[in-house]
């Protein structure tokens, strides 16, 4: 400093070459203070790999004195064992053939032979001639940063490793899955052939059963009162039976998902006719009114399917009614739904069971009892077989007492 101030002080009386000097070094000097109070580690070395210079980073990074560390060879900083001077020499080479080298990554070793982790940056020094005299080194201390990757990677195998684990049990429990659904699949097929066998074989018998009950009532001659009444409860228990086997076929084909619907356009009056015609055959206990209305639209639908619901709600209507009561059937349409509802004069059901009768196997009314026996599956198969035709099934409590069972079927669009 004190000599940039004499040279500033003369700066007027001298020659131009010593104005050129002047400036030259104050450069040096702004330049040298830079180096010092730069964040990186600052290393000049010659072109043999020994330190000429470092600035104040450096030395705190390394812990070397200034003036121990002179003249010493630049692998000394990366190990100083065999490894660290193939580098060294490496690092020189590459250095004076390309002029410089970027971001090299490498490990350095300080006074108390703790190693760290480096970005290197090297570039040839030139002279005013253009020749080069030595190489500077920038190095900065990126052990966090590598503190950090070495952590992330793993954890990233700690995760890769438990994420591989979790797919082998996934696609062994899958694997497993599969076997045990393959094996319920064919148990399901089997089960599903075992009932239509046996429905079959079982139906069969009892139609013939129930014509020859019939005949006999009809033309046995002799027959007393109480063989008449012997008769009518055989008829009763094969038809109770026919009911049975025939709702078990059904629900085994509906749980199956078996396309057994034969749907077309139909209209829906000579349906519930014929229902009621069915019903009342066996039926004389009890009258059933229907109210016809003309010019109902067409709905798409299963008729067969349709009389058996129809069946199944005329025969909770008697079941559920006293004696000589009467039964209502009543038609009507909008625009987009036909609506049949069947109406009983009996005792009407629990406001919290209007629901719950639909679901399989329900029983308000669990006894045995002759006059309401049954198994909780009519109305559950009446709501199946209707949703299964885009419809839908409801109960409630009629004002004047008795229940009313109501089901839509959307109306037939060409
Ligand atoms: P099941 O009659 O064989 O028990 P359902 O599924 O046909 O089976 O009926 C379920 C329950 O709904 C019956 O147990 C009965 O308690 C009640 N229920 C059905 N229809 C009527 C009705 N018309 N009046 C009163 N209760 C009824």
């Amino acid at each position: 400093m004190i000599v940039l101030a004499i040279l500033h002080n003369v700066n007027q009386q001298i020659p131009a070459y010593e104005e050129a000097l002047y400036k030259r070094l104050e450069q040096e000097h702004q330049f040298a203070e830079i180096v010092q109070s730069a964040v990186d580690a600052i290393i000049q070395i010659d072109l043999n790999g020994q330190i000429q210079a470092w600035n104040e980073n450096a030395a705190l990074l390394f812990g070397y004195s200034g003036e121990f560390i002179r003249n010493r060879s630049f692998a000394m900083l990366l190990g100083n064992d065999a490894a660290a001077s193939v580098e060294n020499q490496w690092l020189l080479e590459s250095t004076q053939h390309e002029g410089f080298l970027k971001q090299y990554e490498t490990r350095c070793r300080d006074a108390s032979g703790h190693l760290f982790h480096v970005d290197l940056t090297s570039s040839l020094i030139y002279d005013d001639d253009h020749k080069a005299y030595g190489i500077s080194i920038i190095l900065r201390d990126i052990s966090q940063r590598k503190h950090r990757e070495t952590e992330i990677e793993q954890q990233y195998s700690k995760l890769t490793a438990q994420a591989n684990q979790h797919a082998q049990q996934l696609s062994e429990k899958i694997a497993q899955l599969a076997e045990a659904n393959n094996e319920l699949k064919q148990l399901d097929q089997t089960r599903s052939e075992f009932v239509s066998l046996v429905s079959h074989q079982i139906r069969a018998p009892l139609t013939n059963m129930a014509g020859a009950v019939q005949r006999m009532q009809s033309s046995c001659a002799v027959a007393t009162p109480t063989c008449h009444r012997m008769f009518g409860i055989f008829e009763q228990q094969v038809n109770r039976l026919d009911r049975l086997v025939q709702d078990v076929l059904n629900l085994s084909r509906i749980e199956q998902g078996d396309a057994f619907l034969h749907q077309e356009p139909m209209s829906v009056l000579p349906v519930v006719r014929q229902a009621i015609q069915q019903v009342e055959t066996r039926i004389s206990t009890h009258a059933i009114h229907l109210v016809e209305k003309p010019g109902l639209p067409l709905v798409y639908a299963d008729r067969d399917r349709i009389v058996e619901v129809l069946t199944n709600l005329l025969d909770n209507a008697h079941k559920y009614t006293p004696d000589d009561k009467s039964i209502f059937v009543d038609i009507r349409a909008d625009q987009s739904e036909v609506t049949v509802s069947v109406r009983d004069t009996g005792k009407g059901l629990p406001e919290a069971d209007v629901e719950k009768i639909f679901e399989k196997f329900y029983r308000v009314d669990s006894s045995d009892s002759q006059s309401s026996y049954g198994y909780g599956l009519g109305l559950y198969l009446c709501r199946r077989l209707l949703e299964l035709q885009g419809g839908h099934i409801w109960a409630e409590n009629h004002p004047s007492g008795g229940a009313v069972f109501s089901f839509s079927l959307p109306v037939w669009e060409e």
